[in-house]
């Protein structure tokens, strides 16, 4: 088995597998959904509510916020069923976080983000700022002579706790995550250098240089897609059946570091 990384951003990783069987490419990347453990808010305490989402709602919002740790005080979490408080919560199993929002002074409104939920556990923050929760109004009331302005509220404390995906879509550390085949691309010696096929392809993966049609990008950005083949009157096919021992995978993270430590490990 080989493994060979393409791309590699905190974000978003591709690589080339090969020597295995499609079977176990699957298995693969189904564990990297399901199995690979992330912390993610799994309660909420409600103080106070007034906004335009209900408790239920504000709470699913906040579980799906990815949020960062390092890979060394990810390995000192345990999940909270498996704690020696017994599930009641310290600082082993959990960690808390606050958000705090009012709505203006005067009539108007505010978009409270990620970036409002205070960490109280320095080894856990936000993985990305701008991620929208919700918009408190600011309304403008009056009662008899009394006029004042209703504001909107939210005071809450949040709890993260380690999980995987296998329970549910918010522990996932992964955003996509999904790998194809990997394409080849033979031109035959019938080429004419008509440039059919390079207008054909939505990936701009041909070019024809010298009279023939020549692969001139990456050819795992293929799609498989054949509208070259359809495209070219003089080879009835030049995209190979994918081979079976070769895939290409890509995925987006939001918890990148303990899935390309296991890459790593695989690719030793
Ligand atoms: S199969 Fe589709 S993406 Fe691949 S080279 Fe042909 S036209 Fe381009
Ligand atoms: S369409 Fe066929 S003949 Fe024309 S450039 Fe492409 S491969 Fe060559
Ligand atoms: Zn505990």
């Amino acid at each position: 088995m080989e493994l060979e990384f393409l791309e590699r951003s905190p974000e978003r990783v591709r690589f080339v597998l090969s020597g295995v069987s499609a079977g176990f490419a699957n298995s693969l990347r189904r564990a990297m959904i399901a199995e690979v453990p992330k912390l993610a808010i799994d309660e909420v305490e409600i103080h106070e509510n007034s906004s335009l989402l209900y408790d239920e709602q504000l709470a699913l919002r906040l579980a799906l916020i990815p949020l960062k740790v390092s890979p060394s005080d990810l390995r000192n979490f345990v999940p909270a069923e498996e704690c020696e408080c017994g599930g009641e919560g310290c600082e082993k199993c959990e960690a808390k976080l606050r958000l705090e929002a009012v709505s203006p002074e005067t009539e108007g409104s505010i978009t409270v983000y990620s970036r409002d939920l205070e960490s109280l556990d320095s080894r856990v923050r936000v993985a990305y700022e701008n991620i929208p929760i919700v918009k408190l109004f600011s309304k403008a009331r009056e009662v008899g002579t009394f006029r004042d302005i209703a504001r909107q509220r939210i005071s809450l404390v949040a709890k993260a706790r380690l999980g995987t995906g296998k329970k549910h879509a918010k522990w996932q550390p992964v955003t996509a995550c999904g790998f194809k085949n990997m394409p080849k691309i033979e031109i035959s010696d019938a080429c004419n250098g008509c440039g059919l096929c390079v207008d054909a392809c939505p990936r701009n993966i041909l070019s024809v240089e010298r009279g023939v049609a020549v692969v001139s990008a990456a050819v795992n950005e293929c799609s498989l897609c054949r509208l070259c083949e359809d495209a070219c009157e003089e080879q009835r096919r030049f995209v190979s059946p994918p081979l079976k021992t070769l895939s290409c995978f890509s995925l987006r993270a939001t918890a990148l570091s303990p899935l390309m430590k296991s890459l790593r490990l695989l690719q030793e």
